[in-house]
């Protein structure tokens, strides 16, 4: 993301984005003194998947969200351990801090407590090693980097973390973080046409 999103209220009670502040209000063309909400930066849909331990990331298979991303696009995802070591599964077999392809992602940390971490990466680093995941085997259809983040949260057994398929990790998991992001781009794509864009 090249700039931040500011977003402040003033005449009424709709919100007013911008990159920078303007001088007059663009509803009611006012010049900007007292304001109904003072300017904050929108929080950053996307972040690198970098430190943040035990955790899932999750991007577009090509391209960034901001720039390219649209809900009919592939995703693909990856785990990260406690160490903040990043291991994903495509068609090349395993990959290992692959960081360069991850720096515009939705993360989803949390997941479990800091008791868990051990288990976590001791569940990482055996699926990682297991010959299961090999190039060979991938297929874009049928055996691809959700199939390996199925197995790797059913070997974790954690009781908040169980998935049956793509469709229930992609609803369950991932689509409350991605609603957000939509808002966030079609609001990012707004503001490069325009200097202030009303909601
Ligand atoms: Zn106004």
């Amino acid at each position: 993301m090249d700039y931040d999103i500011l977003c402040f209220k003033h005449c009424n009670s709709q919100s007013i984005f911008c990159k920078a502040i303007p001088e007059k209000c663009p509803i009611c063309q006012v010049e900007l003194k007292n304001l109904l909400t003072e300017p904050f930066v929108l929080p950053h849909c996307c972040t690198k998947a970098t430190n943040n331990p035990a955790s899932i990331v999750l991007k577009p298979s090509v391209g960034t969200f901001c720039n390219d991303y649209t809900i009919t696009k592939d995703m693909h995802i990856g785990v990260v351990d406690s160490q903040c070591q990043l291991y994903e599964y495509d068609h090349r077999g395993i990959i290992h801090n692959n960081f360069n392809d991850w720096t515009d992602c939705i993360v989803i940390n949390n997941l479990v407590p800091e008791s868990w971490y051990f288990h976590w990466d001791k569940t990482l680093s055996d699926i990682v090693i297991n010959p299961a995941w090999s190039s060979s085997n991938y297929d874009s259809e049928k055996f691809n980097c959700y199939n390996f983040i199925i197995e790797f949260l059913k070997l974790l057994n954690y009781e908040n973390l169980k998935f049956i398929d793509k469709e229930h990790v992609f609803n369950e998991f991932f689509l409350p973080k991605l609603r957000y992001t939509l808002k966030y781009i079609y609001i990012y794509r707004k503001l490069k046409n325009t200097c202030c864009y009303v909601a």
